[in-house]
């Protein structure tokens, strides 16, 4: 199980980007949003998109759940 975060401020494209605790391009703690310990980042996607109507994966840390 990991915990996983969704960013507050969407990307230029709109996208809300689902992150691990431990990723590189997690932002600061004032703009994520914590979703949640999941074990694949398929779950933390589902609850972000409860949150926000548009979200992806990281690239970086979620690749699998990526999509471009
Ligand atoms: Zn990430």
């Amino acid at each position: 199980m990991r915990d996983y975060y969704v960013t507050t401020r969407p990307q230029a494209n709109g996208d809300h980007e689902v992150h691990t605790a431990d990723c590189a391009w997690l932002p600061g703690k004032e703009n994520r949003r914590y979703l949640g310990r999941f074990s694949t980042c398929y779950g933390a996607l589902l609850a972000a998109r409860a949150l926000y109507e548009q979200v992806n994966g990281c690239y970086w840390c979620s690749r699998e759940c990526h999509t471009s």
